[in-house]
Order: structure tokens, then C-alpha cells, then sequence
């Protein structure tokens, strides 16, 4: 699983006007799911893709 970083960093991940992270192909808001006390998976509805974003 890539990370929030480096999805940003590629384009993959973009950021709204609101701060929030949104899948740049599907244009869909990341929804977060927990990892258990070591951070958070980003997953796309739509795409189904995941990326894992450290605390
Ligand atoms: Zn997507």
C-alpha cells in the first residue's frame, strides 16, 4: 500500500479547498478507516485504491 505522501506528491491524491483528500481519477473524497492505534487507510469509494497515512 503507497502512502498519503507519496500520492500527493505524484498526483494520484489531491487535496479539496477544504484540506480534505480526494482520489484525483474519480474526483471522490477519501473515506478513513482506522489501522488500529498506527494511523489511518485513505480508501477510495469508487476506485477502491488505499493508500496509508501515518499519526
Ligand atoms: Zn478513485
Amino acid at each position: 500500500m503507497s502512502s498519503v505522501t507519496k500520492a500527493l506528491r505524484s498526483g494520484t491524491v489531491r487535496k479539496d479547498t477544504y484540506e480534505r483528500l480526494v482520489c484525483d481519477d474519480c474526483n471522490r473524497q477519501l473515506t478513513t478507516r482506522d489501522r488500529g492505534g498506527v494511523g489511518w487507510r485513505r480508501v477510495c469509494p469508487d476506485c477502491g485504491r488505499e493508500w496509508k497515512q501515518l499519526r
